[in-house]
């Protein structure tokens, strides 16, 4: 049996890892990969695998950089099934739509910018086959993936549905067990349980998003943003949060309903411009079953839905959208895509930026050449939609939602894993990668892998 790594590799997206064992093939994630467009058009167009070669699939959460390429795994030939949990099943559905959408229309705008004839990687039909092949299962129950191969899923406390895996790989006489962490959370993070533990597996597949590097506290972000909206709001300016629309725009919502009840923020406006975070948010409200403690005291128990209070708004249309820039009066715009990079947060920044009485609170992982990056590295000039805006908008980053596990969560993941044969280094830039390999203990595993892509190991 091997594992070859096709994505993920020294970078932070288009995860995808291909275990073969006997005749059969394994896909672990298939992601999208993002960054510069030439690059994302080259990797993402064609895999560098058979997809009809491929007998099932593992997907560990519904982010775009694990799910995001599914449908053209599909379409180019890929017949067996998905497993996931139910809760990733739900999210998978809205988050390939939308991105089938953007793919759509960034495709259309540069067809008629350039006078070109680009096709879009997929569309929104290609969608409904992904569905079709997705099987829900429970967290804590192991499952057949195919002949020789059972897998469990536990809470990677990372986003709504967001499993950790352990794989049983039989080959005749052999057993080995292989553990993947998709992407891991952290403790006290809003909605979300705690992660769980993968244990005594001989493999494990990490993400190292956050491998150089240690987070505030979870707890301490309730603090940290009830100051900065404070501090903005007695200046008259207002709060912009990019976000992602799926996970943190729900915390952020979460969090802000507590602060709002325990009279830490007054209550103004807060408005989420996001049409797929609504649609996220209402699949939120059916998954309840898996929310914290904290959750059930705080809300549940009180008969109160975190994601509703009095002044939240869901701005679906572009025309309401448009009208946030009329709003004289100090609010919350909380507004996707993540890094800036796309999305209706691209004209909020543009409105807002060149305000000093405004601030932007940068409060997830911004990949590099983003616009999101750009503003978290500080830069007083940026171009956004053709425009060249002077930055005189404070900014503010946070970096304590984080929902990476940091390195300190890192190393002692890996302490508990197991007696690890091989451990394999992915989804890190690669400084994060190289500071976390040093600092992992020698007696935990017997050898550290950064793999390079396309890279064989011998399981
Ligand atoms: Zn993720």
């Amino acid at each position: 049996m091997n594992i070859q790594f096709f994505g993920a590799c020294k970078t932070v997206t288009g995860s995808q890892h291909l275990i073969t064992i006997k005749d059969k093939k394994i896909l672990l994630e298939c992601g999208f990969y993002q960054g510069l467009r030439e690059d994302a058009e080259r990797i993402n167009r064609n895999f560098p695998y058979d997809p009809k070669s491929i007998d099932a699939m593992i997907l560990s959460h519904a982010h775009i950089d694990h799910s995001g390429n599914i449908p053209n795994l599909i379409k180019r030939g890929f017949m067996g099934k998905i497993y996931c949990t139910h809760a990733t099943k739900s999210l998978v559905e809205v988050i390939l739509e939308d991105s089938a959408r953007i793919q759509v229309y960034d495709v259309e705008y540069l067809n008629e910018k350039n006078c070109q004839n680009l096709e879009p990687i997929y569309t929104p039909n290609d969608v409904a086959p992904v569905i079709e092949r997705l099987i829900g299962k429970e967290y804590g129950e192991w499952f057949n993936v195919t002949n020789g191969v059972r897998a469990y899923f536990q809470d990677a406390g990372h986003i709504l549905g967001s499993a950790l895996t352990t794989l049983e790989l039989n080959e005749d006489v052999l057993t080995k067990r292989l553990g993947f962490t998709g992407d891991i959370g952290r403790k006290f993070l809003p909605i979300l349980r705690d992660p769980e533990q993968i244990a005594n597996v001989n493999y494990l597949i990490t993400e190292s998003t956050y491998g150089d590097h240690l987070h505030d506290d979870a707890r301490t972000s309730y603090k940290s943003l009830a100051n900065a909206i404070n501090n903005t709001f007695i200046k008259g300016g207002k709060v912009i949060i990019p976000s992602f629309a799926l996970e943190r725009a729900q915390e952020l919502v979460y969090i802000i309903h507590e602060l709002i009840d325990t009279n830490q923020i007054p209550d103004n406006f807060v408005y989420i411009d996001s049409p797929l975070a609504v649609k996220i948010s209402g699949i939120f409200a059916g998954y309840l079953n898996l929310v914290d403690k904290e959750t059930r005291e705080i809300f549940l128990s009180k008969n109160k839905n975190p994601f509703i209070f009095t002044k939240l708004r869901f701005i679906e249309s572009a025309e309401d959208s448009k009208k946030l820039n009329s709003i004289n009066e100090s609010c919350i715009i909380i507004s996707a895509s993540g890094m800036c990079e796309f999305g209706r947060i691209r004209h909020h920044l543009k409105n807002n930026l060149g305000n000093s009485k405004n601030t932007v609170i940068i409060v997830g992982f911004m990949a590099e050449n983003t616009l999101g990056r750009r503003l978290l590295d500080g830069e007083r000039q940026v171009n956004i939609l053709n425009e060249r805006i002077n930055v005189k908008a404070k900014i503010i980053v946070l970096n304590s939602l984080s929902a990476h596990a940091d390195q300190k969560d890192l190393i002692e993941f890996i302490h508990n894993a197991g007696a690890l044969e091989k451990l394999f280094l992915v989804h890190g830039e690669e400084k994060s990668l190289n500071v976390l390999a040093d600092k992992i203990q020698k007696e935990d595993v017997d050898e550290v892998i950064i793999p390079d892509f396309g890279e064989k190991v011998d399981l």
